[in-house]
């Protein structure tokens, strides 16, 4: 299938091919017909398929078809997703889709000042990308104009769900015209997810695109079985290998992420950061950099990292190894996105058995095991020490957990000894 036979306009065609995109995945073979019909969706699709495309192009052509009719502007699409970095994300996209189109567009989202966005808001924006919880504190307070309002996305949706949006959903999804097309994002079709679809859609149409527990076929897996101890000398023995040049590494915590940052950078590995601790625009420096490739390693717990889109992710490193299979799955569909190829890195220590035996069952395959070339993996644990103070009280306290114990617990409660 070509997209010339999508039947999506010219304007949006030329922006296509300005894209690079010479055919539509499976996805946005599938949505887009549907979605220019007016049909509600569920697309069931994990990040890196596409779908961000296969629910703007139909949303787009759909808008561009519509006879102005003289009102003023009002917004006229609205797509919810759970961060930030998210919602910059689908605006670059949707900008790169509409560059040929007259449309405005905006974001709205929390952790920066809302004066822009508020005007954004009342001069009446075309197309609306937004955190749940920011837009329904300025739809609260009679911001924008939704009474116009004929598309509703909302991508992403298990982790909105997971992040606890539903009541602000629930909220915004109030104010809005009842007539309308929803279309819904979720790489997981859940109980939950089910309810909402019988709460805010209408005969909705189901596509699905492979085995929700399906990572990509063109990402290597392996596991490297270590005991915790040695997990950072490991990451910098690896990160020696030039063929990592855009490594995105997954912590379990912030804490986590910023200590495995620390070690990096003493071992001269430039990296950025993200998580939620850090402030919006240290957020954004971080990711434009990774993706400019300036910095070719990234830290990040999995909420900041969520629906990420960098081209040429090579490798991606599963520091902590998750709790949640779908977890992994999210985490390792960052790398092998659009037919590129990818390795998946998992450090395994004692306490993770159970959690790869499960994901094991769940992707339904066993992961390599294998030996990192010319490391010591019989490095004895290396003798307690203070900790560093870490700011004002910090001292007096790490010192007092160091005493006695063989290490320090870690944010997840294990037993485990400082880097150096
Ligand atoms: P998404 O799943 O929306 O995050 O998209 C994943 C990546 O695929 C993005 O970098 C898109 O620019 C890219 N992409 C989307 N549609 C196509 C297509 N038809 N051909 C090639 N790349 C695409």
């Amino acid at each position: 299938m070509s997209f010339r036979a999508l039947g999506l306009g010219d304007r949006i065609f030329q922006a296509i091919q300005e894209a690079g995109y010479t055919e539509p995945t499976p996805i946005q073979a599938a949505a887009i017909p549907l979605v220019l019909a007016g049909t509600d969706l569920i697309g069931i699709a994990q990040t890196g398929t596409g779908k961000t495309a296969a629910f703007t192009l139909p949303i787009l052509a759909r808008m561009a078809g519509m006879v102005n009719d003289g009102t003023p502007r009002r917004t006229r699409t609205l797509v919810l997703a759970p961060t930030r970095e998210l919602v910059v994300q689908i605006e670059e996209n949707i900008r790169a889709y509409a560059k040929h189109l007259p449309f405005r567009m905006a974001t709205i989202f929390g952790g920066v000042g809302e004066r822009p966005q508020i005007e954004a808001l009342r001069s009446g924006t075309d197309i609306i990308i937004a955190c749940p919880g920011r837009l329904l504190d300025l739809m609260d307070r009679r911001n924008g104009d939704f009474s116009g309002l004929q598309h509703l996305v909302l991508d992403e949706a298990d982790r909105m769900l997971d992040m606890g949006f539903l009541p602000s959903i629930r909220r915004v999804i109030r104010k809005l015209p009842v007539k309308r097309q929803t279309l819904m994002f979720s790489a997981t079709l859940s109980k939950e997810i089910e309810a909402l679809t019988h709460e805010f859609q209408q005969h909705p149409k189901t596509v699905q695109i492979g085995r929700r527990s399906n990572p990509a076929e063109t990402v290597t897996q392996f596991v490297y079985e270590i005991s915790g101890h040695l997990k950072p000398t490991l990451l910098v023995h690896l990160l020696q290998d030039e063929k990592m040049d855009s490594v995105l590494i997954f912590s379990r915590t912030k804490h986590g992420a910023d200590k495995i940052a620390r070690r990096l950078e003493q071992a001269g590995i430039k990296c950025g950061t993200l998580h939620s601790n850090r402030s919006q625009n240290q957020r954004l420096k971080a990711l434009n950099e990774f993706k400019a490739g300036t910095v070719r390693v990234l830290v990040a717990t999995d909420i900041a990292a969520r629906g990420i889109d960098v081209d040429g992710i090579s490798h991606v490193v599963n520091y902590d190894f998750p709790m949640h299979s779908e977890d992994y799955v999210h985490r390792i569909g960052r790398t092998g996105r659009a037919n590129q190829i990818g390795d998946a890195i998992s450090f395994v220590s004692q306490d993770d058995y159970g959690a790869l035996k499960s994901l094991e069952r769940f992707i339904g395959r066993g992961i390599v095991r294998k030996k990192a070339e010319g490391f010591d993996y019989h490095q004895p644990a290396p003798p307690r020490l203070p900790e560093a103070p870490r700011g004002p009280g910090g001292r007096g306290q790490q010192q007092r957990r160091g005493q006695g114990g063989g290490g320090r617990r870690d944010d997840r409660g294990q037993v485990g000894y400082r880097w150096r």
